[in-house]
């Protein structure tokens, strides 16, 4: 494996989320993106797997074609949907056996948007989940938090419980849902570490491109739009190239925030475009170098 050292001094460290795509348009534009963003050299970058499982096959293949095509690492992502557990072991002892080590386990939705219900033969959640991969090789497994409250949270004890059973079952990361509010990842990290809970807390960054479409996917999935973030994307509904500009500044202004209360590491939504996560790395210091992938 080649290294890649992309950092100057103190610039953070940064790994991108992907999603496979479902068109050959799409995979353009996808493979695109990862010519340009290797370069900044990212720690690993992940790939979404569909709500209900929906893009097994095609996260999987995205996957095992970075691991094969590209120096980088990349992290699978796998959810307890719809699946027995002899299904999912049998998807990860598929991935270990190309050399796919990083998963990011999740417990899911339902495919419906309904709410989460385990296969009567699958593993029931997220801690469930990371145990059984746990038992299969000794993956690097990254777990999600949330600084918001999830809406099945069933309260703040019990989701510090909750992430301390994902830890003991051997996670090791946590990569938080995005959030637009600093101060809510900022009590969020104090609160964990009050709670003797060490393990890195990567913040992930979304840069808004669709405004509209943020403000129906955080009703849902219990993120909040602050009113000055609607302020700025105010009237830019027919401008996407005032919307590019609001966005990138946006989104790197709130890591420049976090590196100086001393988060070092970023985990970016892509949403498989490269523009607006190249500039904001750009502003955290990256440099792309030459010999990238
Ligand atoms: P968990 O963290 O296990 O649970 C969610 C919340 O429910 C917890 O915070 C806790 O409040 C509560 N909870 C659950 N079980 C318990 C329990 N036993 N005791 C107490 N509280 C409990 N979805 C996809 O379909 N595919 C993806 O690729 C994908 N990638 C994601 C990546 C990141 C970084 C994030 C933040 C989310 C991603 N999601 C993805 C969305 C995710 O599947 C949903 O948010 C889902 O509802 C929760 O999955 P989870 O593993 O985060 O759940």
């Amino acid at each position: 494996m080649t290294c890649f050292p992309s950092r100057i001094d103190d610039t953070p460290r940064v790994s991108f989320e992907f999603f496979p795509p479902n068109s050959p348009g799409m995979a353009e534009t996808l493979w695109r993106t990862v010519e340009r963003l290797a370069p900044l050299g990212p720690d690993f970058v992940s790939v979404t797997y569909g709500a209900g499982g929906s893009t097994r096959a095609r996260t999987h293949a995205l996957v095992e074609r970075l691991r094969s095509d590209t120096a980088l690492v990349p992290a699978a992502h796998l959810t307890c949907v719809g699946a027995s557990r002899d299904e999912i072991d049998a998807i990860a002892r598929r991935y270990r056996d190309v050399g796919v080590g990083h998963f990011v386990a999740l417990r899911g939705d339902a495919a419906n948007g309904g709410s989460f219900a385990s296969d009567p033969e699958g593993y029931d959640g997220s801690v469930a989940l990371i145990a059984g991969l746990r038992r299969i090789a000794d993956f690097e497994i990254s777990a999600t938090a949330y600084p918001e409250p999830h809406p099945d949270s069933r309260g703040d004890a019990a989701d510090i419980d909750h992430l301390k059973r994902k830890i003991d079952a051997g996670a090791t990361r946590l990569i938080t849902q995005y959030f637009f509010d600093n101060d809510h990842y900022l009590l969020f990290r104090d609160r964990l570490a009050d709670e003797g809970i060490t393990v890195p807390l990567v913040p992930g960054i979304l840069p808004v491109t669709n405004f509209a479409r943020v403000v129906s996917f955080s009703a849902a999935c219990g993120a909040s739009v602050p009113d000055w973030l609607a302020r700025r994307f105010e009237d830019l509904d027919d401008d996407p190239d005032t919307r590019k500009l609001v966005a990138a500044a946006t989104a790197a202004e709130q890591c420049q925030e976090l590196a100086a209360e001393g988060v070092g590491e970023f985990h970016f939504y892509t949403l498989n475009r490269a523009d607006l996560v190249f500039a904001i790395c750009h502003m955290l210091g990256l440099r792309p170098r030459p010999e990238a992938p």
